[in-house]
């Protein structure tokens, strides 16, 4: 029987990270950061990758280093080894006519279908989307597993297709550790499901009153609703890795990395087994290097090439009056949540 490619075993990366959390978190600011280490790949966001070999030529499609994947010195290389190992593993797939194929809307094809969140194509798939999420992280333990066993085909599939990706993404940037900035919470359990090894999870956790100001500019949302989401959010995170042995997951805060990047990329680096810096080193690694990185996804101050320095955003401190800051604290819980934001 010929093996099936996400089975081959020497296309598996050391470490797979993930960064768990809610949106507007810094999981971009933090995976550029990660990606300086020589011994850690930041790929952006995994669930992009069937989108982003679409045809569409969007500015949206765009590498951090600021080509499409086609035109990617990269991304190129690993389309090529990916269909290298197609070839040594028997499979009769041709990734050029993958490609070619359709898309459904922004799903991928065979084994471009890594999208495990968002940009569900019709409000059935979103149902499901929901529905799997809700049995996962609402039912007890064994009873979720089965439920996800059973009914989670899709979402153990795009995550078993993630894992021949980020062999290859290993392989190609000769990098043990590769880290997908995710941050969604059911990408973490089926990949927690899927993956060979420990799968290391970093949540990271930003104050929620910087995203409630970003939802009211973004969409005049109401801070104590966002209050709600962002203790319901965080708290189901919390639980969901609870399960998981304490030596997988490190809990990081975006305001401390921003006030002291140099101590938080310490214990990250130490959590991935990665090799502590020595002086001269840590320039370059506290430097936003946008040209030369290749994620997927993510906020757009991937592209500002101008901003290469860490520079907090706190806007809510002005933008949000004395009243939406005490109703924000008032929601139940996130009192609590806003002390894990030192
Ligand atoms: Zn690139």
């Amino acid at each position: 029987m010929t093996a099936s490619p996400v089975q081959t075993s020497h296309t598996r990366p050391r470490t797979i990270a993930y960064i768990v959390g809610s949106a507007r978190s810094g999981s971009t600011l933090l995976g550029m950061l990660l990606g300086n280490h020589p011994e850690c790949f930041a790929m952006g966001e995994m669930d992009s990758l069937g989108s982003y070999l679409s045809r569409a030529k969007s500015p949206n499609a765009l590498c951090t280093c600021g080509r499409m994947l086609d035109e990617c010195p990269f991304w190129k290389a690993v389309l090529v080894r990916a269909q290298e190992l197609l070839k040594e593993t028997g499979i009769a797939q041709d990734l050029a006519m993958l490609r070619e194929r359709p898309l459904n809307r922004q799903y991928g094809t065979g084994l471009f279908d890594t999208n495990i969140h968002g940009f569900h194509p019709s409000w059935i798939h979103t149902a499901m989307h929901r529905a799997a999420l809700l049995a996962a992280t609402s039912l007890p333990h064994c009873a979720s597993r089965l439920t996800l066993r059973r009914f989670g085909g899709r979402y153990r599939k795009a995550a078993e297709n993630s894992l021949f990706w980020y062999g290859i993404i290993s392989q190609v940037s000769e990098r043990p550790v590769v880290l997908d900035c995710g941050k969604g919470v059911l990408r973490m359990l089926a990949l927690g499901a899927c993956a060979p090894g420990p799968l290391k999870v970093i949540h990271l956790i930003r104050d929620g009153r910087g995203q409630a100001a970003s939802m009211k500019r973004a969409t005049r949302q109401d801070v104590a609703t966002s209050a709600r989401r962002w203790v319901r959010g965080n708290r189901r995170i919390m639980r969901m890795y609870g399960r998981m042995d304490a030596s997988n997951v490190c809990r990081v805060s975006y305001e401390a990395l921003c006030r002291d990047p140099r101590a938080t990329l310490e214990v990250l680096y130490a959590f991935l087994g990665c090799r502590a810096f020595h002086e001269g080193e840590w320039q370059r690694a506290l430097t936003l290097e946008k040209t030369s990185s290749h994620m997927l996804g993510g906020n757009p101050m991937r592209f500002r090439n101008d901003e290469r320095t860490i520079a907090p955003d706190e806007r809510w401190r002005d933008e949000l009056s004395e009243d939406e800051l005490r109703r924000f604290q008032n929601v139940k819980g996130a009192r609590e949540m806003l002390e894990l934001c030192r």
